[in-house]
């Protein structure tokens, strides 16, 4: 098996060449790891590879391991994205520890995360999760009510919005793995006609990251691709 090193190196060449096909600036993609269910010398051996941006889904786990390896490196600056879903009794853990929020969908959540960030710190960076492919049981909101929450969020102090994050359902067919992604592009374009400054589209992971890239993603989360399948399933 490739180690974390030379797989990490395997998917920076792909973005890379995924943003060339389409006459993108790469350094316009960022690379998040997702390393959820990963241990901390897992993120640690992918840092010193030069990875800095690492995504968590659980707000336990997620706060062990930061705190952890703030004790291990104090030195080792890393980005702390939060992109799992957000239960309101987990918002002060999540405020506190972590720099972004990229599936937020109800404006008491969002109201949760400005009033306990703490003091001091710099506005948390929040994405709007949008239910992009219509499914029953997934977070998110509709297409028709971003606007809504965008204005919602803009109003606490705390929160910086930055754009929309979406998780589309399967799809084998490349072909039809373009069109969640293309309708987000599309929305991401409305907030900002409608005066929102927003520059961010989470969207892309190990099995749709061409497509997304494609289509305008300006942050891919990926996982296995990096650090292996995971062990226990957690979707
Ligand atoms: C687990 C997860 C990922 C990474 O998925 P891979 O298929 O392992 O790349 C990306 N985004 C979210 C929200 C996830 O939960």
């Amino acid at each position: 098996m490739a180690s974390i090193k030379e797989s990490l190196k395997a998917v920076k060449q792909q973005l890379a060449s995924a943003a060339q096909q389409c006459a993108r600036n790469p350094e316009d993609v960022k690379l998040l790891a997702v390393s959820k269910t990963k241990p901390v010398d897992a993120i640690l051996e992918a840092a010193d590879a030069g990875q800095r941006a690492f995504g968590e889904n659980y707000e336990q786990e997620g706060v062990a391991k930061i705190q952890a390896i703030k004790e291990l490196r104090p030195d080792l600056k890393l980005e702390w994205h939060f992109i799992g879903p957000v239960q309101g009794n987990k918002t002060r853990a999540i405020a506190t520890n972590f720099d972004w929020v990229h599936a937020v969908d109800r404006e008491r959540i969002a109201k949760r995360l400005s009033d306990q960030r703490p003091a001091g710190m710099p506005p948390i960076n929040i994405c709007i999760q949008v239910n992009i492919s219509g499914e029953a049981s997934k977070s998110g909101v509709t297409p028709q009510e971003v606007l809504s929450l965008a204005k919602a969020i803009s109003a606490y102090p705390n929160l910086r919005l930055r754009g929309l994050m979406a998780i589309p359902e399967p799809e084998d067919d490349p072909a039809k793995q373009h069109e969640p992604f293309k309708a987000m592009k599309a929305l991401l374009g409305q907030l900002q006609e409608n005066g929102f400054d927003v520059d961010t589209l989470s969207m892309g992971m190990s099995a749709d990251m061409v497509p997304a890239i494609e289509e305008g993603a300006t942050v891919v989360r990926i996982g296995t691709a990096i650090f292996g399948a995971r062990s226990y399933s957690t979707e």
